[in-house]
C-alpha cells in the first residue's frame, strides 16, 4: 500500500478507500485516484577537468545525503526548462549544453507522511562559469568530484545512484 494515511474520500467522504498499487479507489462513488510517478529532473554537471558537481541535501528527505542539481518539473514545463530552472534556483548559474542520458525511477521519495514515486530524467550539461556556483534553496553546499573519488554510498537516492553509476560504467576511458 502506498501511501495507507489516505482513508477518506476526497469526493465523498466514505471511508475505507482501496488500496491498489498504482491508485485508490472509492467503494461507495465512482471515483479512481491515480497515483503516477511525479517527473524529476537532475543534472550531471562537469567541468573541463571532468569532475562532476555533487550537491548536498539542505532538507528532508535524505538531508545532509549527496545528490545531483535537479527537483520536480513544474506543470506546463519541459524536462529541460525545469533542468534550466533548477540549476537557476539552486546554484545560482546557467547551464548550458544539455544532452539526455536516460532515467531511472525512484519508488521511495517520502516527504512529509506521503511517499512519492518519481522518474528522474538526467541530462550532462556544463556551466560557463563553474566559479560562480553559489548554493541556494535546497542544496546545501556542492563540491566537484572526480570520477575516481565518487563514492556512490554517499547518494541519498537510489535512482540518483544508477544514474551517476550508469555514467561513470559508460563514459570513455581516459587517454593512458
Ligand atoms: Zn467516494
Amino acid at each position: 500500500m502506498l501511501n495507507p494515511q489516505l482513508t477518506y474520500c476526497p469526493a465523498c467522504g466514505t471511508r475505507g478507500l482501496l488500496h491498489t498499487a498504482k491508485h485508490v479507489q472509492c467503494p461507495a462513488c465512482d471515483l479512481e485516484l491515480y497515483f503516477n510517478p511525479g517527473t524529476a529532473v537532475c543534472a550531471l554537471i562537469l567541468n573541463p577537468q571532468g569532475e562532476i558537481l555533487v550537491t548536498i541535501r539542505a532538507h528532508d528527505p535524505k538531508q545532509g545525503a549527496w545528490d545531483l542539481p535537479g527537483g520536480f518539473v513544474d506543470p506546463g514545463e519541459t524536462a529541460e526548462q525545469a533542468m534550466i530552472r533548477e540549476a537557476q534556483e539552486e546554484l545560482g548559474v546557467a547551464i548550458q549544453d544539455l544532452k539526455y542520458l536516460g532515467s531511472a525511477s525512484n519508488l521511495l521519495y517520502h516527504y512529509k507522511g506521503i511517499t512519492y514515486q518519481t522518474t528522474d530524467l538526467a541530462f550532462a550539461c556544463t556551466v560557463e562559469h563553474p566559479e560562480r556556483i553559489q548554493a541556494a534553496d535546497d542544496v546545501q553546499h556542492s563540491l566537484w568530484v572526480a570520477p575516481e573519488n565518487m563514492d556512490l554510498t554517499l547518494f541519498g537516492f537510489d535512482s540518483i545512484r544508477q544514474i551517476v553509476a550508469r555514467y561513470l560504467d559508460n563514459r570513455p576511458s581516459p587517454c593512458p
